[in-house]
């Protein structure tokens, strides 16, 4: 049987995935979902690149998925008089409402929200976390820091306040505009940054309306707080490590990850693993072994998806990225130890005709050795079930939407074909054979399992599970 991996790859693409040649050679490489972020570039570069990405889509022949990422509610600094400054331990140093350009002494923060819900003791992170400030005094639109942690500062750097829900609006006014431009393009999936409650989920959902997933990035400690909710009202979850390892210590992380990934695979919700996978591959050819290990154990826990953003965005290897990644990948896949991790934390089956039939259609196909599951789904709903299961084998998902098609390639263990409905049984049968030898996920001779719903054509609960040989 030719091995289909099971876990899928984000890659953000950026300035070093521009080349149309070097676009086609991480897709081939085995890119399964791109990101666009909309935290860099204008509008004009993200369209360039979801045009070409859709161009390769076609040729290759399997379907991408494209997931555009708003910026959020980011908070940043204004900007400096004459290029960064240097902050010491120990020196005051205040923030205010002023757009007057700053120096050593002061910098514009220019969120009033901060001001309002900024507390004296409570510290402020800038830059990644880099430079760390105390708030010792609170008034009208000034605050009153001392530097804990200094360095370089410059213009624009972002500012995290962590552990403090803060009284802003899920999206910005930016966020808005990107949304707009995202649904208009056509994008497969909407992630969200800095989702501090539910209901900014819940927002993002009534705006999509359904012509997108969505999908919560969990990088505050807020969301960590309601996270069952938050899963329940998203199609998907990220684990933004990058700012979630600044607003809460680093060490906090793993533990999280874990969770997360637990949470999200209960409710049947993809959950991808993100931020600094292979950081190093920015600027070199091979990981550090830490790295692959990071990889492999996201893969070991089950995860949906792992992303890669600077290696392939703007780092000098992308495509080695990609490579190392999917070889990780499999090297995990193909460890016995992987299925004893899988099975270690199994979601239970709920009382719904997907979840018994595609239970079902496991067994089936371990008793058989059959070489897959074929999944009649027309809105995906039913393959996400599936995946939920962590199968054994993969799962075919024969859909009649591309869009559906192209959201699912975010999703474990499922790769899907865009077919008619079937008419009748026979059909049914007949097309599954067709698709699971035309696309390599078995060979002639060997078993596959089929699900579906009756009667076809009308978008219903799977009842209808079927043995059949692929000739
Ligand atoms: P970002 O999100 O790359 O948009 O910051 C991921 C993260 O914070 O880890
Ligand atoms: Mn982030």
């Amino acid at each position: 049987m030719p091995q289909v991996r099971r876990t899928k790859i984000v890659a953000t693409l950026g300035p070093a995935t521009d080349e149309p040649a070097v676009l086609r050679a991480i897709l081939e490489a085995g890119v399964d979902v791109v990101r666009l972020n909309m935290s860099h570039g204008s509008q004009e570069d993200h369209a360039r690149r979801y045009r070409l990405v859709r161009e390769l889509e076609a040729e290759i022949g399997r379907p991408v998925g494209i997931l555009v990422d708003l910026q959020g509610p980011k908070i940043r600094i204004g900007r400096f008089a004459a290029g960064p400054i240097r902050l010491d331990p120990g020196q005051p140093f205040r923030l205010d409402l002023d757009p007057a350009p700053g120096d050593t002494s002061r910098v514009q923060l220019p969120h009033p929200e901060v001001f309002a819900a900024a507390v004296p003791g409570s510290e402020l992170l800038l830059d990644d976390g880099r430079i760390r400030l105390r708030i010792e005094r609170v008034q009208e639109g000034v605050l009153e820091t001392v530097v804990e942690v200094g360095g370089a500062l410059a213009d624009h750097k972002g500012v995290n306040v962590p552990g403090v829900v803060l009284p802003i609006p899920a999206l910005s006014e930016k966020d808005m505009r990107d949304l707009a431009f995202a649904l208009d393009l056509g994008v497969d999936w909407i992630a969200l940054s800095f989702v501090q409650r539910p209901d900014d989920v819940a927002q993002l959902r009534k705006l999509v309306m359904g012509r997108a997933g969505v999908l919560a990035k969990i990088e505050k400690p807020a969301a960590v707080e309601h996270l069952g909710e938050i899963v329940d009202l998203a199609d998907a979850v990220m684990i933004a490590r990058g700012d979630l390892g600044v607003e809460l210590p680093p060490e906090k992380v793993p533990g999280l990850q874990k969770r997360i990934i637990r949470c999200a695979r209960d409710a049947g919700k993809p959950v991808v693993v993100a931020t600094q996978m292979l950081e190093s591959m920015r600027d070199a050819p091979i990981p550090t072994r830490a790295e692959a290990s990071d990889v492999a154990n996201a893969v070991y826990d089950g995860a949906d998806a792992v992303m890669l953003s600077a290696e392939t965005a703007s780092g000098h290897y992308p495509l080695e990225a990609v490579r190392m990644m999917r070889r990780i990948i499999y090297e995990v896949e193909r460890d016995e130890l992987y299925r004893a991790y899988l099975d270690a934390y199994r979601a239970r089956a709920e009382p719904q005709p997907a979840d018994a039939i595609t239970m079902a259609a496991r067994e089936v196909a371990r008793v058989m050795k059959a070489a897959c599951i074929v999944c009649y789904t027309t809105s995906g709903a039913t393959a996400l079930r599936a995946a939920r299961e962590r199968p054994e084998h993969p799962v075919l998902g024969l859909v009649t939407r591309l869009p559906t098609a192209r959201r699912l390639t975010l999703v474990w263990g499922v790769h899907s074909v865009v077919t008619e409905d079937a008419r009748d049984v026979d059909d049914m049968v007949e097309k599954a054979r067709y698709w699971a030898r035309t696309t390599g996920v078995a060979e002639p001779g060997s078993a596959i399992v089929v699900t579906a719903g009756v009667p076809f054509g009308t978008p219903g609960a799977t009842n209808l599970l079927r043995l059949a040989w692929v000739t």
